[in-house]
C-alpha cells in the first residue's frame, strides 16, 4: 500500500517558487491499477518520483508498504528503489547494450552472479515475448518491443511496485493495446501494484481500477473509474471523459 499525506512539492528556482504538487493525500491499495490523469504540467510524474525518493516532498509524509519513508539511511533509500520498478515515455534504454544487457543491468547491481542473472534474463524475456531479441541492440526493435525491454528491466528485482510514466504515449494505438494487455498481466499473474500516468482518458478506462485526476499541483478528483466516467464531479473530468467519446 503507499499512502501520500498532505504531501506537497516546491521547487525553488532562483528567487522563484513552483508549487508542483500542493496537499495530496492519496491511499493506493495492494494489488491496484491506479491511474494518475492531468495536463502537462500538473504534477503527475513529480507525484510519483517522490514515491521512490528521485524527489524529495517539502511538506507531507509517505507511507510505503507500511514504512514511512522519510526518514530512512542511504541503504534502505536503495532497498526501497529495487522494490520499485520504473518505465518511461522514451524508454531510457541502454544503447550500447543488448536487449539482455539491458534487462541484466539492475540485477548485476545488486550483485547477483553469472549464472543467477542468465537464468533470471531468460525467465523475464520469456514473460514479456522477446526470447528472440535477447542479442540485438535497441535500435533495433519496434516501439512496443523497447516498451517491453524497459518492463523486463524494471521488473527484474521483483519489486512490488510498478510505476509508469506515459509509458504509451509514444506509442500507436495497437502498440498501446499490446502494452496495456502485458501490464494486466504483470498485475494479474505477479501481483504487482501499478501507478499509471497518462493525459488519455482511454488508457484509464482499459486497464485502471482507480483514478486520481491532477490539476496545478492538486488532486481535485479521485474515485473508480467506473464512478469517474459515469458521474464525473469536476469540469476537468468532464473534459477527459468528453475526449474518449
Ligand atoms: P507532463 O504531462 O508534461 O509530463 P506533469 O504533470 O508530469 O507534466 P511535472 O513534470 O510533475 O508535470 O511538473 C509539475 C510542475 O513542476 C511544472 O510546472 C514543472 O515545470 C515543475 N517542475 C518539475 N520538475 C521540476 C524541477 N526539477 N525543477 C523545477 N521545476 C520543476
Ligand atoms: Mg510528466
Amino acid at each position: 500500500m503507499i499512502e501520500f499525506r498532505n504531501i506537497s512539492k516546491t521547487f525553488k528556482i532562483g528567487n522563484r517558487e513552483v508549487n508542483a504538487v500542493k496537499n495530496v493525500s492519496l491511499s493506493i491499495q495492494q494489488g491496484e491499477i491506479f491511474g494518475i490523469i492531468g495536463f502537462s504540467g500538473a504534477g503527475k510524474s513529480t507525484l510519483l518520483r517522490l514515491v521512490n525518493l528521485l524527489e524529495t516532498p517539502t511538506n507531507g509524509e509517505i507511507e510505503v508498504q507500511g514504512i514511512n519513508i522519510g526518514s530512512l539511511s542511504q541503504k534502505d533509500v536503495r532497498k526501497l528503489r529495487s522494490r520499485i520498478g520504473m518505465i518511461f515515455q522514451n524508454f531510457n534504454l541502454f544503447a550500447s547494450r543488448t536487449v539482455a544487457g539491458n534487462v541484466a543491468y539492475p540485477l548485476k547491481l545488486a550483485g547477483w552472479s553469472k549464472k543467477e542473472i542468465d537464468k533470471r534474463v531468460s525467465e523475464l524475456l520469456s514473460f514479456v515475448g522477446l526470447t528472440d531479441k535477447a542479442k540485438d541492440y535497441p535500435e533495433q526493435l519496434s516501439g512496443g518491443q523497447k516498451q517491453r525491454v524497459g518492463i523486463a528491466r524494471a521488473l527484474a528485482t521483483s519489486p512490488d511496485i510498478l510505476i509508469c510514466d506515459e509509458a504509451t504515449s509514444a506509442l500507436d494505438p495497437d502498440t498501446t493495446s499490446e502494452i496495456l494487455r502485458l501490464l494486466k498481466k504483470v498485475n494479474k499473474e505477479l501481483g504487482i501494484t501499478i501507478l499509471l500516468i497518462t493525459h488519455e482518458m482511454h488508457v484509464i478506462q482499459e486497464i485502471c481500477d482507480k483514478v486520481a485526476v491532477m490539476e496545478n499541483g492538486e488532486v481535485i478528483e479521485t474515485d473508480s473509474v467506473f464512478n469517474v466516467f459515469t458521474n464525473p464531479q469536476h469540469l476537468t473530468t468532464q473534459r477527459f471523459i468528453q475526449s474518449v467519446q
